[in-house]
């Protein structure tokens, strides 16, 4: 059970990144019944509460017990920016020197939630700035549904009366910084979380987990957890893969196919219907020529997919250059003339930097800036106005 303590004495349990099944057994290791967890998981989940004394379905006895051992506590904002269009940005400070980023991004009545499972990453995929950081550590459980709970939340503001609050979000991807199937102790109770009805009641089809292609991970995320799949698939032979997507190495094209032929037909009951969602970022000159598009929809006949194209989201010093819009309108064209459904991704949200890793880099440079100028301040004894 992955338990966060509190730095102060006594340790307390953090209950926000515990599944129903750990909650339930936590409550009856501390001598109360079962049903709790999901009392408790309302509370928390549903309605953002954080306070034991808010809760007013539990006996005040026991909101007392659970004040001493236990505690709701989501993960620190350390810069949030809300835009005219409806995106929703987070920062998030994990531990002394890393930050991750979540973004919620609104299309119509769909509120999607991109969310963070690790700090940077280590699989250097060519055209990532998350990449480019390195890998640092792992999120924990809670601080992977925090990410939730934090977006979730922000639509209380202005809701005092809880039963008036209604669940904001209505899908999550892991598509944030890191490789979520290199952490999959962490993020399946997150995702267990996003589905169970007495937290945030997702649909399975609205949870998707995005993989670069860990192949033994992705059959056992099959045998354990009914999510959607998404993975990214950036280039359709295995020269140009092993260079944009350096796993592909460890596991060929011919290996990710197949594992995704195993978990189509895992679901294969599924009315038919399912389908992975081939992520591919279009780098201009790179993998978006017409011959790109022939190997492809080759790649792909045995595979039911929908293609999603990615316009390439351009961060210092990066090695590429976004394709121009008529190339990727070209190369949808011949995807969708091939019989696939292919969509553009919205590059909406570009005016405060929504992608994988640019925020926080961002943050960190800004963070960085501020206290350089602290320090030279502190230095010079000088009495000065802050540099914004
Ligand atoms: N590690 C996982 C999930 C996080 S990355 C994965 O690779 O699938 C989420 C998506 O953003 C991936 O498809 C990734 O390839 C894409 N991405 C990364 N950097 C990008 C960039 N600079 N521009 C556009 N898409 C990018
Ligand atoms: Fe990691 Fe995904 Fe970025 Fe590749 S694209 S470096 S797997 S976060």
């Amino acid at each position: 059970m992955t338990i966060e303590n509190s730095p102060s004495a006594p340790a307390r349990v953090n209950l926000l990144g515990l599944s129903r099944a750990k909650l339930e057994d936590w409550f009856v290791s501390i001598g109360e019944k079962k049903f709790r967890a999901a009392q408790v998981m309302k509370w928390v989940h549903q309605l953002g509460v954080d306070n034991f004394d808010e809760m007013s379905n539990i006996s005040k006895a026991l909101r007392d017990k659970l004040k001493q051992v236990a505690e709701v506590r989501g993960p620190e904002v350390v810069y949030r920016e809300f835009s005219a269009d409806g995106t929703r940005k987070w920062v998030f400070k994990v531990g002394d020197n890393s930050m991750v980023e979540t973004v919620l991004i609104p299309d119509g009545e769909r509120k999607t939630l991109c969310v963070s499972s690790q700090v940077g990453c280590a699989l250097d995929c060519s055209f990532c700035s998350t990449g480019k950081q390195g890998f640092q550590r792992d999120l924990s459980a809670a601080e992977i549904i925090g990410q939730v709970w934090v977006a979730n939340r922000s639509y209380f503001e202005d809701v005092p009366d809880y039963d008036s609050r209604e669940r904001a979000l209505t899908n999550v991807v892991m598509m944030g910084m890191g490789e979520p199937l290199l952490n999959f102790d962490n993020v399946v109770p997150a995702m267990d979380i996003m589905l169970d009805d007495f937290a945030y009641g997702l649909s399975k089809r609205r949870v998707t987990l995005s993989t670069s292609g860990v192949v033994p991970m992705m059959d056992r995320l099959t045998q354990t957890i009914d999510v959607a799949l998404a993975v990214s698939l950036h280039a359709p032979n295995n020269t140009l893969r092993d260079e944009l997507v350096p796993i592909n190495r460890k596991y060929p094209l011919e290996e990710l196919m197949a594992a995704c032929r195993r978990y189509l037909h895992y679901y294969q009951g599924d009315f038919g219907r399912r389908k992975i969602t081939m992520e591919y970022v279009m780098l201009d000159g790179v993998n978006d020529q017409p011959e790109h598009a022939r190997q492809l929809i080759r790649l792909l006949k045995d595979v039911p997919s929908k293609i999603n194209l990615i316009p390439f989201n351009p961060f210092p010093h990066a090695p590429y250059d976004r394709s121009p819009r008529s190339q990727i309108l070209a190369f949808q064209k011949m995807l969708v003339e091939a019989g696939y459904i292919c969509t553009i991704r919205a590059t909406r949200g570009d005016d405060i930097d929504a992608a994988c890793g640019q925020l926080v880099g961002q943050v960190q440079d800004r963070t960085r800036r501020s206290e350089k100028w602290r320090e030279s301040v502190a230095r010079s004894g000088e009495i000065l106005r802050s540099p914004q």
